[in-house]
């Protein structure tokens, strides 16, 4: 299965609440949740039942990958991995999103959304410890330092980005250089330090099954 490209805003209007994959459209009066609050499709208006308690649960996992734009496969390997580390699986599985190098990106500022961050990473724009980085799922550990290529940092795309980092305040575990296009990880975050709306128990009373 390839990545999911169907028109973005029907991903939210799909769980029927903003999952903020846009950028500033997001909050703006163009967010099509705002518009449509009903399921997209010809039945859209009439499909609202109460969902069953799995129901519930695949719709809390859906929702979690839409955010953070991950597949089922890599989705399955993250639960896997927080799993068999010590604490609280899903608290487990939430920081391990958290540290993607596309999340650093977008939560350092360097990038309107989480999809925007994956397609800059991926065209090579940051280098990570000095080195360069372009696979968006890398994991970013605690004192690592991401900054945006040299020869990257005069682009228009990056002039803007810089100009509305500016008016940005990244999370507590991060800290960034918005002149220098720079930031760091300063440790990895607790849960009450993670704003994702989403309830990670039921993800894994889902995978408990
Ligand atoms: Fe979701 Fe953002 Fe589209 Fe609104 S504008 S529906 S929050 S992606």
């Amino acid at each position: 299965m390839g990545r999911y490209t169907a028109a973005v805003c029907r991903q939210c209007r799909r769980e029927g609440e903003k999952l903020f994959l846009k950028g500033d459209r997001c909050y703006s009066e163009k967010c099509a949740v705002e518009r449509k609050s009903y399921i997209p499709g010809e039945h859209g208006q009439g499909r609202r039942q109460k969902p069953s308690e799995y129901g519930l649960q695949l719709r809390e996992k859906q929702k979690t990958k839409r955010i953070y734009g991950v597949l089922e496969k890599q989705f399955h390997n993250y639960f896997q991995k927080a799993d068999s580390q010590k604490g609280i699986t899903g608290e487990n599985l939430l920081v391990i999103l958290e540290r993607r190098l596309d999340n650093i990106v977008f939560r350092l500022g360097f990038a309107s959304s989480r999809k925007e961050a994956r397609q800059l990473v991926n065209h090579g724009h940051f280098l990570l410890n000095g080195r360069k980085a372009n696979i968006p799922s890398m994991m970013v550990k605690s004192g690592d330092i991401i900054q945006v290529r040299e020869n990257s940092r005069d682009s228009m795309k990056f002039q803007e980005l810089k100009a509305q980092a500016a008016y940005k305040t990244p999370p507590e575990w991060l800290e960034v250089d918005v002149d220098n296009l720079t930031g760091k990880v300063l440790d990895l975050p607790e849960r009450d330090q993670i704003d994702t709306a989403v309830n990670e128990q039921l993800i894994v009373e889902l995978y408990s099954r």
